[in-house]
């Protein structure tokens, strides 16, 4: 599972003084291993030079070296999902470390001083952490939901009124007072457990699971950051739940709260486009933001592609066009030209959005939030 340990490690990674390779590669589903092994050797190719190199001091070109051979040894046992593969290495310090990643990002490699971590984290921000709270009378089960999988964070365990409460002869008010209050704090232990794992984990959504009498009265009592956090709740027996049904529940309160905030921030970016001039509607125009790095969030219909063009000199980007509107180098086509697009915004610090409900993107393929309004787009030049 990945932790937010690992990318933590990644991210404040030093190679003091020895340089870091990064990698990424596209997976696709279905897996053909030849075109990958390709891509990702046509990859290791581009920074082979490095190794050999006379100006990169001794340590360094050996490092460059071993990390070459390493990616290539991973190459004849990978069992890569689909998505993509992220590997950063610096075999000098003993660093080498393959992130799957559930979506695709454009193949590239780099050797730096630091790991080039955006595009990985461009992707895990797509995902929410969830924590997931499964409570009963007297007990409580802790969770943690990234992507799918599912992880044990503990179990809580309070006192509660035992058989011979009763047996003693209290009477049945008292009986049931002290059943609330015991209760009352079981709940409160279990909410102080969760603000503690929500500050240190940085989890962005609670879901909880349990009795239906329960549930509601627990998420009741929840303070205000916590219960605003609640992205859903669900019926389960606690005594008898297999951890099976209970990934299944939460991953569906995921989805569900996912798709809402789809709709959300398209409608929120369609909204900005009808009263400023701050939003970019529509491939054309984003293309056009994207290419001025104007593009601060940008929301991409998911699985989306088009063939365009991209001048490999300024970055400029459009659907068509044989030479580069802005700097009049010849351009490249490109299969997809919204892969490009994105790798630009994400390149940029912009974020993208990969959106999957059914909304009005589905005709516009992408919709952009601008940091400034767009300057006139440049007449077109002879059609490529
Ligand atoms: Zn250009």
């Amino acid at each position: 599972m990945l932790t937010a340990e690992t990318v933590g490690s990644i991210l404040h990674f030093e190679g003091d003084g020895l340089p870091v390779t990064s990698l990424y590669a596209r997976v696709e589903p279905g897996g053909n291993h030849r075109d990958l092994h390709t891509r990702v050797s046509s990859l290791l190719d581009e920074i082979r030079p490095l190794a050999k190199d006379e100006t990169v001091d001794h340590e360094g070109r050996i490092s460059v070296r071993g990390d070459i051979a390493r990616i290539r040894d991973a190459l004849g046992e990978e069992q890569w999902r689909p998505g993509a593969i992220a590997i950063f290495a610096c075999s000098g310090q003993g660093l080498y470390k393959e992130i799957p990643l559930p979506l695709p990002v454009h193949d590239r490699v780099m050797v730096d001083v630091t790991p080039f971590s955006r595009p990985m984290l461009a992707v895990l921000e797509e995902y929410d952490r969830s924590c997931v709270a499964v409570i009963d009378e007297a007990s409580a089960r802790l969770l943690e939901l990234y992507q799918d999988e599912m992880q044990e964070l503990g179990e809580i365990s309070d006192p509660k009124l035992r058989k011979k409460n009763y047996a003693a002869g209290l009477d049945e008010d008292r009986t049931s007072n002290k059943a609330g209050e015991l209760r009352k704090r079981h709940y409160r232990h279990v909410t102080e457990q969760l603000g503690e794992l929500f500050a240190t984990r940085g989890y962005d959504l609670l879901i909880v699971g349990g009795h239906e009498y329960e549930v509601p009265d627990f998420v009741e009592q929840l303070p205000r950051e916590l219960r605003s956090r609640v992205a859903g709740t669900f019926t389960i027996d606690p005594s008898t739940m297999p951890l099976a049904e209970l990934r299944s529940s939460a991953m569906a309160i995921v989805d569900r709260y996912e798709r809402g905030r789809d709709q959300q921030l398209v409608a929120e970016t369609l909204e900005r486009a009808a009263t400023s001039n701050l939003a970019a509607l529509g491939l054309p125009d984003c293309l056009w933001a994207g290419s001025v790095r104007a593009i601060q969030a940008l929301l991409v219909q998911d699985g989306a592609q088009a063939p365009g063009v991209i001048c490999d000199d300024c970055r400029w980007l459009a659907l068509s066009g044989g030479t580069c509107s802005l700097c009049g180098k010849v351009t490249r086509a490109t299969p997809d030209v919204i892969d490009e697009l994105v790798q630009a915004v994400v390149d940029e610090g912009g974020s993208v959005r990969h959106v999957r409900a059914e909304t009005m993107l589905s005709d516009l393929l992408t919709a952009a939030e601008l940091r400034f309004p767009l300057p006139p787009r440049p007449q077109p030049t002879e059609a490529g």
